[in-house]
Formats: structure tokens, C-alpha cells, sequence
């Protein structure tokens, strides 16, 4: 399986990182052994000082497709879910100032959280679904896909005019406003419409 990223989906999280916003949808892949052991705590890696989380909405795709259309997209995906995309800030920004690919920043071990996974069926409006991420009790990260600049059946349109989805690929959607650094021994919880979908400590 793969995991397939956006990044830049977000109006106010564009502006908070300085970036500019995108014409097309900002596209990046982990590979599989970036899904984090969801019974384990995340470690923070060696190589950064400055990992950051980014709370995102989750899709899982169920049939394989490519150059699908967006009025069919709602067909290969049943199951949603709420994630992190950590992020080795200090990586990438080194990184993006030379034009360089930033797989070391995103990529890596465990840069993958998955929580757990609802129906769609079960969720009140995948076009309107509010999430948050709370660390260590207060709210950091709250938004919902109503902000996204590409929602998710235009995204899997875009993905697979390039990359064929198959069974238990994820994608990541892209974060909100509100990303910042993690620190050991923070506590992460995540809500998706309401539910809570993954509690995670960092070590
Ligand atoms: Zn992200």
C-alpha cells in the first residue's frame, strides 16, 4: 500500500507557513513503513529538533482505480478516518530552501499516524465533518473539510490521473491552521465529528 499526502489544502495554514497557495493540488507519498505502531507512543527521531504535528482527515480506498471521475469518486472510499502527518519542520525547511524533494521530512519511520477508522455512512456531512487535535488537554488544531481547498472526491479525481489507487492506499488530505512542534512526554488526542479517534503520546 501507499500513502498519498496533500499538502497546501488549507487557506490558513498556507499563510501561516508563508507559502503560496497552489494552482493544483500539492501532492507527496510515504511509503509504507511510515505508518506508525498505533499501540506504541511516537518517538521523535534523531535527525530533527523541531518535528511538528499536523491533524488531517484520513481517507481509505477500497477498489482500484485510475483517472477516476469526481462524480464517481464517493465509490472507492467507505471508510474515513483522523491522522497525523509528522512532520521534521527544521528537515524541511532545509530542504525546501535548496528546491530539494523533502522525503527525509515527511517520510520517515513513523511519520504515518492512523487512528481508528469510521463508516462514512456513520458521519453526519464529509463535506462539513469538523475535526480537532488536542495536546496535552487544550485545543490546538480545529477545523473542518467545509476549508478545504480541494475536498476529497476532487482530490482522489487529481490523484489517480497519476497514481493508480489500489486497496488500502490512505490518503491524507492536508492540515489546518494550528501545526506546531511535539515535545516528549506531550499527549495527542484526536475527534472526528465528535468521536474520539486516536489518543497518542510522544517520547
Ligand atoms: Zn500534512
Amino acid at each position: 500500500m501507499k500513502i498519498i499526502c496533500i499538502g497546501r489544502n488549507y487557506a490558513a495554514h498556507i499563510d501561516e507557513l508563508n507559502n503560496s497557495r497552489p494552482d493544483s493540488p500539492v501532492v507527496f507519498l510515504k511509503p509504507d513503513t511510515a505508518i506508525a505502531q498505533s499501540n506504541l507512543p511516537f518517538f521523535i527521531p534523531e535527525f530533527s529538533n523541531d518535528v511538528h504535528y499536523e491533524v488531517e482527515v484520513l481517507v481509505k480506498i477500497n477498489r482500484i482505480g485510475k483517472h477516476i471521475q469526481a462524480k464517481f469518486a464517493h465509490k472507492y472510499y467507505d471508510e474515513i478516518g483522523l491522522g497525523i502527518d509528522f512532520t521534521a519542520r527544521d528537515v524541511q525547511q532545509a530542504l525546501k530552501s535548496k528546491g530539494l524533494p523533502w522525503e527525509k521530512a515527511k517520510a520517515f519511520d513513523g511519520s504515518a499516524y492512523v487512528g481508528n477508522w469510521v463508516k462514512k455512512s456513520d458521519l453526519t456531512d464529509l463535506n462539513n465533518l469538523p475535526f480537532s487535535l488536542h495536546k496535552n488537554g487544550e485545543v490546538v488544531q480545529q477545523a473542518d473539510t467545509s476549508l478545504m481547498l480541494w475536498g476529497i472526491d476532487a482530490l482522489i479525481a487529481h490523484i489517480s490521473q497519476f497514481f493508480t489507487l489500489k486497496i488500502g492506499d490512505i490518503i491524507f488530505t492536508g492540515t489546518p491552521e494550528g501545526v506546531g512542534s511535539v515535545a516528549k512526554n506531550d499527549l495527542l488526542e484526536g475527534f472526528l465529528d465528535g468521536q474520539k479517534s486516536f489518543s497518542l503520546t510522544v517520547k
